[in-house]
C-alpha cells in the first residue's frame, strides 16, 4: 500500500542564506573594507591577512587569493610554464575551469580515466596517460573525497613531474592525517558560491615551492613586480586579484571552516546510516586512510535494479522537492564543445594542432570508468545548515522512492 507523502520539506539551499553560514561576521568586516576606503588588495589588509590565515590553517608555506577557482588553477598552471604542446594529464569529470587554463597556456589536457565509485582519477590511470610530453599532473578531488595520494605521488616522484591538486570542492579533507592541497606542489581551491568558504566568487593557491609561489603571485598580478627594485612585466599574465571585499567575506568564512566540515561529515555519517541496505542505492565509497568533507552527498544507483536509473530516482525525488542531479555534469569534459570540436582561438584550433593523434583521442573505449561513473551518479543537495529533520527527510524519501522503483 503506498500512502500520499506530505509536503515537501524545504531543504538549506547553497545558493542562498539558508544553506549559508553568512552572517554578521561578514557584514563587520566588509564594512570595515568600505570604511578604509581601500579596497585593492595591492594596498588594503583582508586579503593579506586571508593568505596568513589560509597557509596557516593548512600547513603550506605561502597562499596565493585570486578572482576565482578558475584563476587559482590557472596561475597554478601558468606557474608551472609550459612550452605549448606539452601536455597536463588531467581527469575527465571535472570543472570546466579545471581545464580551459591548460588550453590559454598553450598546454594539451589529457583526459585520464576515473574510478566509477569515487569518479576520482587514479595512479594507474594516470600513468596509462603520461607520454614524453607530460609537463604535469592535475587531479580533482572530486565531491570532497581525497584522490589516493600515496599512489599518485610515488608516480609523481618516480618521474619528476609535479602534481596540481584541485581541491574547490575538498576544503578540510585529508588522505592519511595530512591536507589535501599539500601533497603536490601546487594545491587550488575555489570560495565560489557553492563551495566550503564562500565569497560569491574568488580562489586561492598554496604551495611550499617559494619559486612557484612567486610566479603564481605574479602571475595574478599581471606579472608586475611589486616592491623590486626595478620592476617589470616579466612575461604574459593577467589580472586575477581577489578583491578587499571577497577577502574580508573570505576572512570571516575562513573562521567558520571547521565547523563547516564538521556539519557535512557528520550530517553524512548519519545519512549513510539511515541509507544503508536500500538495494539498487549504494551509499559514498571512501578509502579508509581518506576524510571525505562533502562539498556533495552522491549516491550510485544501479539500473538493473532501480528503474530509470539515477535520472528515474532523481525524477521522483524532485517531486519530494529534492533537486538532485543525476550524471552531475551530464557529459565528460571531452565531450564539450571546446574539445570535440577544438574551439578555441579563432579558427587556429590552437593548441590543439601540436597534439599527439593518442592525447586528443575521445573514443569512448578509452573510457569505460568515465561513462559508468556518470551514469551511476546522483548529485544529492548538501549543506552545512542540514540539520536531523532534513536528513531524515531525504532518507526517507530515498528509501520510498527507490522501493517504488524497484524492478
Ligand atoms: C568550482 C570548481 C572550479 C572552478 O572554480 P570557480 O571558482 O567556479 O572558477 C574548478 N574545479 C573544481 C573541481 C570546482 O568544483
Amino acid at each position: 500500500m503506498s500512502h500520499r507523502p506530505g509536503p515537501p520539506l524545504p531543504l538549506p539551499s547553497d545558493q542562498d542564506a539558508t544553506g549559508r553560514t553568512l552572517g554578521d561576521e561578514e557584514i563587520a568586516l566588509v564594512s570595515e573594507a568600505i570604511r578604509s576606503g581601500t579596497l585593492t588588495s595591492t594596498k588594503g589588509n583582508f586579503v593579506r591577512k586571508l593568505e596568513t590565515e589560509f597557509a596557516k590553517a593548512i600547513g603550506a608555506e605561502r597562499a596565493i587569493a585570486a578572482n576565482s577557482g578558475t584563476m587559482a588553477l590557472h596561475a597554478a598552471f601558468a606557474a608551472i610554464d609550459p612550452e605549448p604542446g606539452d601536455e597536463f594529464v588531467t581527469t575527465s569529470i571535472t570543472d570546466m575551469g579545471a581545464l580551459t587554463p591548460i588550453l590559454y597556456q598553450g598546454a594539451i589536457p589529457v583526459f585520464a580515466d576515473v574510478e566509477p565509485r569515487t569518479c576520482n582519477v587514479t595512479a594507474e590511470s594516470i600513468e596509462k596517460a603520461l607520454s614524453p610530453k607530460t609537463k604535469a599532473i592535475v587531479v580533482t578531488h572530486l565531491f570532497g573525497n581525497p584522490c589516493d595520494m600515496t599512489a599518485i605521488m610515488a608516480l609523481a616522484n618516480a618521474r619528476g613531474i609535479p602534481v596540481v591538486e584541485d581541491c574547490s570542492q575538498a576544503f578540510g579533507a585529508t588522505w592519511d592525517g595530512r591536507p589535501v592541497g599539500t601533497f603536490g606542489a601546487l594545491g587550488c581551491f575555489s570560495l565560489q558560491q557553492g563551495k566550503h568558504v564562500t565569497t560569491g566568487e574568488g580562489g586561492i593557491v598554496v604551495s611550499n615551492d617559494a619559486a612557484l609561489a612567486r610566479r603564481v603571485f605574479l602571475f595574478v598580478n599581471k606579472a608586475w613586480g611589486y616592491g623590486d627594485p626595478q620592476p617589470d612585466h616579466y612575461f604574459i599574465a593577467l589580472n586575477g586579484r581577489m578583491s578587499e571585499l571577497q577577502g574580508a567575506v573570505a576572512v570571516a568564512q575562513l573562521a567558520k571552516l571547521d565547523g563547516v566540515v564538521r556539519s557535512r561529515v557528520d550530517s553524512a555519517a548519519y545519512l549513510t546510516r539511515k541509507l544503508n541496505g536500500i538495494a539498487g542505492i549504494e551509499t559514498p565509497w571512501q578509502d579508509p586512510r581518506a576524510v571525505h568533507t562533502f562539498w556533495k552527498y552522491c549516491l550510485r544507483v544501479d539500473s538493473s535494479v532501480i528503474r530509470g536509473g539515477a535520472p528515474g530516482l532523481a525524477t521522483l525525488l524532485k517531486e519530494r522537492g529534492i533537486a538532485s542531479a543525476p550524471r552531475y555534469i551530464q557529459k565528460p569534459a571531452f565531450r564539450c564543445a571546446v574539445f570535440a570540436e577544438q574551439r578555441t582561438f579563432g579558427n587556429s584550433r590552437w593548441p590543439f594542432p601540436l597534439a599527439r593523434p593518442e592525447a586528443v583521442d575521445y573514443s569512448a573505449e578509452r573510457f569505460p570508468g568515465t561513462f559508468a561513473a556518470l551514469e551511476g551518479v546522483l548529485v544529492l543537495p548538501w549543506s552545512e545548515k542540514y540539520g536531523a529533520e532534513h536528513l531524515d527527510y531525504i532518507a526517507s524519501a530515498v528509501r520510498e522512492c527507490a522501493e517504488r522503483s524497484k524492478m
